[in-house]
């Protein structure tokens, strides 16, 4: 899904502040496909590259930034202030840099002032100020846009998620490179039985069927991602709940760990149980997404042969009796086969008109078909090189630090720390969806 234009506005929130807030709110996006708008050679049409602060990038010392934490909110006033509290006191003692990217998705209870105030407080504190309420999917996109830290870890703003938790999701994203996504698992959920933890599970276990990729808790927000799986993706409508099945399509490595999770103390949830139709209409979105978009004909195409062989066979049959001398004028059968043939037909043509719209997308917008975890390219001196505008999840960035190549020694020992106070016994590697059959086929993948 990754596409290229912006699909939301922001306000220029910093502009009248004379702060150097307006160095990230005033983000010009660069409508021309193709351009290298992230200084990684790699052409990302739909990737902005928010210039750092400017006390940063005035010093030669500047290092790239480790961890962007991007949380949409809508009309959280109240949680605002220890939100950013409990989350510059989880990171501030840690070794990483970090941002707080946080998304006013069109609150009218006074947030956008409030987080100008809280800005002016802590410089890692990055406000965006969405034009309109869009959705919390078109929030975290807006915060996937300006990351730029090299892990991205997402959670709502309703401090039901505890920021406490997010050091332990980055360190063994640092540790393990295997791993590109740490997906949250709210196992003690402190949410209503009947109206949130039921549909949860059954839409769970739904999700996980259908697309291949078994979680326990899509609807956990608290996510930890390298930023290139998040640069891979592109989200649309509500399509955060399926961020790990279209993840994982992009090919991440995924695990489930245990998180905290709490009542909602303040403020009022923003999702009803109207919500379990549109993920069910949501999921038949990303199941043919996920198996068909790669191969349209296949999808329409083989349906429409299905009705195209026994229209056209029942209308051979009436053109043999036609030539018998009989009269066919009148049968019903007559209408079915014309029927059969017709959409039969026109499904073959949806088909290859998806076909050539898919053309278009990868070979006109230069997106990716794949993307590769190791590649030798002939000629290459370096192991690991690979194609020009696929970086592989786990790669380090041009100029980014080894993680704790300054201290070789306290690495492990943090490492070693991080995993104890993980409940890593029930810890799950989501399966991967090695049996999808057709999900991985094509030239893809
Ligand atoms: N949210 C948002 N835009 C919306 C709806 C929600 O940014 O249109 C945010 C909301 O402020 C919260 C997160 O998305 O930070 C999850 O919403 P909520 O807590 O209401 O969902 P629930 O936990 O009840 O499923
Ligand atoms: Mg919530």
């Amino acid at each position: 899904m990754n596409e290229a234009p912006s699909s939301y506005r922001t306000t220029d929130l910093g502009a009248d502040q004379g702060s150097d807030l307006g160095a990230d709110l005033s983000v010009e996006r660069s409508a021309e496909r193709g351009t290298d708008g992230n200084g990684d050679g790699r052409a990302g049409p739909h990737r902005t590259r928010v210039p750092a602060p400017a006390s940063d990038a005035a010093s030669p010392l500047a290092r790239p930034l480790d961890v962007s934490i991007v949380i949409p909110m809508f009309n959280e006033v109240e949680n605002l202030r220890e939100l950013v509290d409990r989350v510059g006191s989880a990171l501030a003692p840690t070794r990483w840099r970090f941002e707080l990217i946080l998304v006013d998705d069109g609150s009218h209870d006074g947030s956008a002032a409030l987080l100008r105030k809280l800005a002016e407080d802590n410089h890692w504190l990055h406000p965006v100020v969405l034009a309109r309420n869009y959705g919390q999917s078109i929030a975290l996109q807006a915060g996937f846009d300006r990351a730029q830290g090299r892990y991205v870890v997402t959670l709502d703003a309703d401090l039901q998620n505890d920021p406490a938790d997010i050091p332990a999701l980055v360190e063994r994203l640092e540790r393990d490179p295997g791993i590109d996504v740490i997906s949250g698992w709210r196992q003690n959920r402190q949410d209503k039985a009947l109206s949130r933890r039921l549909p949860s599970v059954l839409a769970n276990r739904l999700i996980s069927r259908a697309t291949g990729v078994h979680l326990h808790d899509y609807g956990c927000a608290l996510k930890a991602y390298r930023r290139e799986i998040i640069e891979r993706l592109r989200l649309y409508g509500e399509l955060h709940r399926f961020i790990p099945s279209l993840a994982s399509e992009a090919g991440a490595r995924i695990v489930e760990v245990p998180v905290r999770h709490h009542p909602r103390t303040r403020g009022t949830s923003k999702y009803g149980i109207d919500r379990t139709f549109r993920v069910v209409l949501d999921l038949v979105l990303v199941v043919f997404f996920l198996r068909y978009r790669q191969r349209p004909l296949h999808a329409f195409g083989g349906l429409g042969l299905w009705l195209l062989v026994p229209g056209g066979a029942i209308l051979a049959y009436l053109l043999a009796l036609k030539l018998l001398g009989q009269d066919i004028g009148g049968r019903p059968l007559l209408l079915s086969g014309v029927i059969l043939v017709l959409i039969g037909a026109q499904l073959i043509v949806a088909g290859l008109t998806g076909e050539l719209l898919i053309r278009l997308y990868h070979e006109g917008g230069r997106q990716p078909q794949y993307y590769t975890r190791e590649a030798r390219e002939p000629g290459a001196h370096e192991p690991g090189a690979r194609e020009p505008g696929a970086r592989e999840p786990g790669a380090r960035e041009p100029g980014a630090h080894e993680p704790g190549a300054h201290e070789p020694g306290a690495h492990e020992a943090d490492a070693d720390e991080a995993g104890a106070s993980e409940p890593r016994e029930r810890e799950v590697l989501v399966r991967e969806p090695s049996q999808r059959g057709p999900m991985n086929g094509g030239a893809s993948r």
